[in-house]
């Protein structure tokens, strides 16, 4: 890429004067050699391990290549790292070609260094379909650059100026909205996307001025949101700005590392998990013992939770609602309805990722079964988003597999991009080649 081109994509996600003062601020903040980021770095590890919590750093190859020892160290501590780019630039930008050696000489880089690496994030979270074409033809076995941003609480009174800035690198991030989405992860073709947590340090610091107890107010309401939907609150904290962030990030880990229903796992613990439940999910078999009941059965792990909607009723539950129960992995359904959706193949397609990502078992609809809910075309015209409820009006018992392991009801994960260690990688960075 050349130099005009890219200074003209890096301005369109951040203004000149904002590139300027970061560079500013970071010279200030890092200096020449890498030696106070190091320290950041460690006491970064060091303080959330306390609280059993391990991060997940992405970095930049080349700033690997550079400080391989450090990594090392920090890997054998149980820190975990993923690719974030050979060098820290926008790969939207670059032919695909070149993409792809950037991969392979990313990936080499980790392996000379002897890092192990299953994961990856674009820098600046910019990708679009054929960058994420490269990555899946790679053996990742994540990536994390998708955005579900969270409204700010409505006690926080901010400068309408201040909120439209902070919108508009927002919106150079393909953000979706959390009032619209769930936050879980998904598969894009072979790859488990785990959508990382808006606002992050970046934004609240950078943009939106806020000091430690804003913070601590956005980052709590996400967790408490997540906490109540059960999903999953992708915490991002660039390492150069832990020490501004650190009160709020430790008040909260340590509010959680007192909660057993909350899960905090590295971003590949994550990943495994999700292909471990999607499998759990096409191995489980529905058959019908009698003339009166179907039994459900699955070889998979202890840890995968299979529920069941209407069918224990006025039993409290505390990680589900009344309606849903967990079940044991082998499980006779007194039943005359099939406990799955039964669905038209015209709407298959419409529902079959919700179905896949929310755990549903589902099948083509048979004309000689009856099903605890059958979607046809006049029910499929309701938004995904509004599937859920309509779920729930099931009139017999629908099994589901829950969305993560046994006995947890959210998740929390901690990752922050590393793009360098000294002001030379920021420098390298903002030029690029
Ligand atoms: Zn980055």
């Amino acid at each position: 890429m050349n130099t005009l081109r890219l200074i003209h994509a890096r301005t369109k996600a951040r203004s000149l004067g904002y590139n300027a003062v970061r560079i500013l601020n970071i010279y200030k903040r890092y200096g020449l050699s890498n030696e106070k980021v190091r320290k950041i770095l460690i006491q970064f590890v060091t303080d959330i391990q306390r609280y059993n919590i391990q991060p997940t750093f992405p970095v930049t190859a080349s700033v690997v290549r550079r400080t391989p020892t450090l990594f090392q160290s920090l890997e054998q501590c149980g820190v975990e790292f993923a690719l974030h780019g050979f060098k820290h630039i926008d790969y939207t930008q670059l032919a695909i070609e070149n993409v792809h050696r950037h991969w392979e000489q990313g990936l080499a880089i980790f392996k000379q260094c002897g890092l192990r690496n299953h994961g990856f994030r674009f820098p600046f979270l910019r990708r679009d379909p054929l960058c994420l074409n490269t990555l899946n033809s790679h053996a990742f076995l994540w990536d994390s650059s998708d955005v579900i941003s969270w409204p700010l609480p409505k006690t926080l009174l901010i400068p309408q100026k201040r909120v439209s800035d902070y919108q508009s690198i927002l919106e150079t991030y393909q953000v979706k909205d959390a009032r619209e989405n769930v936050s879980l992860p998904y598969f894009i073709k072979s790859l488990v996307e785990i959508p990382v947590s808006m606002l992050d340090d970046d934004i609240l610091v950078e943009r939106l001025g806020f000091g430690v107890e804003q913070i601590d107010s956005v980052w709590q309401s996400i967790f408490e949101e997540t906490y109540k939907r059960k999903e999953m609150f992708v915490l991002q904290l660039h390492p150069e700005r832990y020490l501004e962030c650190k009160m709020s990030l430790l008040r909260l880990i340590k509010k959680i590392s007192k909660m057993t229903d909350v899960w905090t796992p590295t971003l590949s613990e994550l990943a495994l998990w999700w292909s471990e439940r999607t499998k759990a999910i096409d191995s489980i078999q529905i058959k019908r013992i009698d003339g009166k009941n179907y039994q459900a059965i699955t070889n998979a792990a202890d840890r995968v939770t299979l529920i069941i909607y209407n069918n224990v009723k006025g039993k409290e539950d505390s990680m589900f609602s009344d309606e849903w129960k967990p079940v044991p992995s082998a499980y006779r359904i007194v039943s005359r309805v099939k406990p799955v959706i039964g669905i038209v193949p015209e709407c298959i397609s419409k529902y079959v990722d919700f179905f896949n990502q929310e755990g549903y078992l589902f099948e083509e609809k048979q004309p000689d079964t009856r099903y605890a809910i059958e979607i046809d075309h006049r029910s499929s015209d309701s938004p995904v988003v509004e599937f859920q409820s309509y779920l729930n009006s099931a009139k017999g018992p629908l099994l589901r597999v829950w969305r993560w392991p046994r006995g947890i009801r959210s998740v929390f994960a901690v990752t922050g991009d590393i793009d360098g260690l000294d002001f030379w990688d920021y420098w390298i960075r903002f030029y690029g080649n």
